[in-house]
């Protein structure tokens, strides 16, 4: 058997194309522009490269991006203070804060500190809580991209056995949430999870968080089962470069999957493309208008 490919190019453009489309909609009937502000702390590379992507696409899709650099040395209290100015900003209607933040300030201080209808990562206790409940409200990005993809395989999801391995706060937890508002019968595997490979045979659809490259193996995976591989790991090659890689031994996957995302080309394309739903969905709830359908 050869695996379907689950390509996120693909599915990352059409919810882009429902992000500008929506946008239009929005500022021509009710002159109401989404805006999404980007708080960077230091320099790391591969925090900027996000950033600046993040606000192209923002641009690209008829919003307004705000950047705000902070030198490595910044404060707590300076990185507050950046989010309560946020927070009162009418024309910001999403914040995030770039992770991983320099080691002096606690990022669990900064997330609390955002103004919970403008939390489009999804991190805050309260989108959290809300998620948990089943309530509406604003979800982490990763797994909205994990269940869109999976819905592109599964037209309904319910009664499907769903194993998440992984339970951070960020993919695993929101994720099965997901899942499972959806239906879908979900173990939450760990690092302390039994027999590991005989809980992953188990799933019909199988989502992969576990940071550590090729970990899944080929003979986890129940043959056409449907695999969500959110894991995007650096590994050294010879050229010195480093190749990135998911969760999943994708060579052995493809021969028992029904259907795979690639890495890269996957999962990690539809992040940002979900934070620029959120920030519609968070524009429009401070609008008062009603849920956009993307
Ligand atoms: P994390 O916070 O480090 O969580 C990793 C999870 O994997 C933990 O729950 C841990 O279990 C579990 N785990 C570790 N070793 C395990 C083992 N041997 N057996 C079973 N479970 C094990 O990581 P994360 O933030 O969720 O990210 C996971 C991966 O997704 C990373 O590669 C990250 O780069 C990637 N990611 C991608 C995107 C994207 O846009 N596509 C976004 C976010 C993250 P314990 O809780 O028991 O320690």
């Amino acid at each position: 058997m050869t695996a379907r490919l689950i390509d996120g190019k693909t599915a990352a453009e059409a919810v882009r194309a429902g992000v500008a489309a929506e946008v239009a909609r929005l500022s021509a009937a009710h002159g109401l522009v989404p805006g999404l502000a980007v708080v960077l702390v230091g320099d790391d590379p591969a925090s900027a490269a996000y950033v600046r992507s993040k606000g192209k696409q923002t641009v690209a899709a008829g919003m307004r991006s705000f950047e705000h650099r902070l030198p490595a040395t910044a404060t707590q209290d300076e990185v507050l203070a950046v989010v309560a100015q946020l927070n009162a900003d009418p024309s910001v209607h999403g914040i995030l804060v770039q992770l991983p933040v320099p080691k002096q300030i606690d990022p669990h201080a900064v997330i609390l500190a955002i103004d919970p209808m403008k939390d489009v990562d999804g991190l805050h206790p309260l989108s959290a809580g809300l998620l948990a409940s089943g309530l509406p409200g604003l979800v982490p990005c990763t797994p909205l991209g994990c269940l869109y993809m999976a819905k592109t395989v599964h037209a309904s999801l319910a009664g499907l056995e769903a194993v998440v391995v992984g339970r951070s706060n960020l993919v695993g937890k929101p994720v099965a949430q997901l899942l499972l508002r959806e239906n879908a019968t979900v173990t939450i595997a760990h690092s302390q999870t039994r027999d590991l490979p005989a809980v992953c045979r188990r799933a019909d659809l199988l989502v992969a968080a576990v940071g550590r490259p090729g970990f899944i193996r080929g003979d986890w995976i129940k043959p056409g089962a449907t695999v969500i591989d959110v894991g995007i790991n650096r590994v050294p090659t010879a050229d010195g470069k480093g190749r990135l890689t998911g969760d999943v031994a994708f060579d052995e996957a493809v021969q028992v999957a029904g259907a795979v995302t690639p890495v890269p080309g996957g999962v990690g394309l539809m992040t940002v493309a979900f934070l620029l739903v959120n920030t519609v969905r968070a524009a429009c709830a401070a609008a008062g208008l009603p849920a956009p359908t993307i």
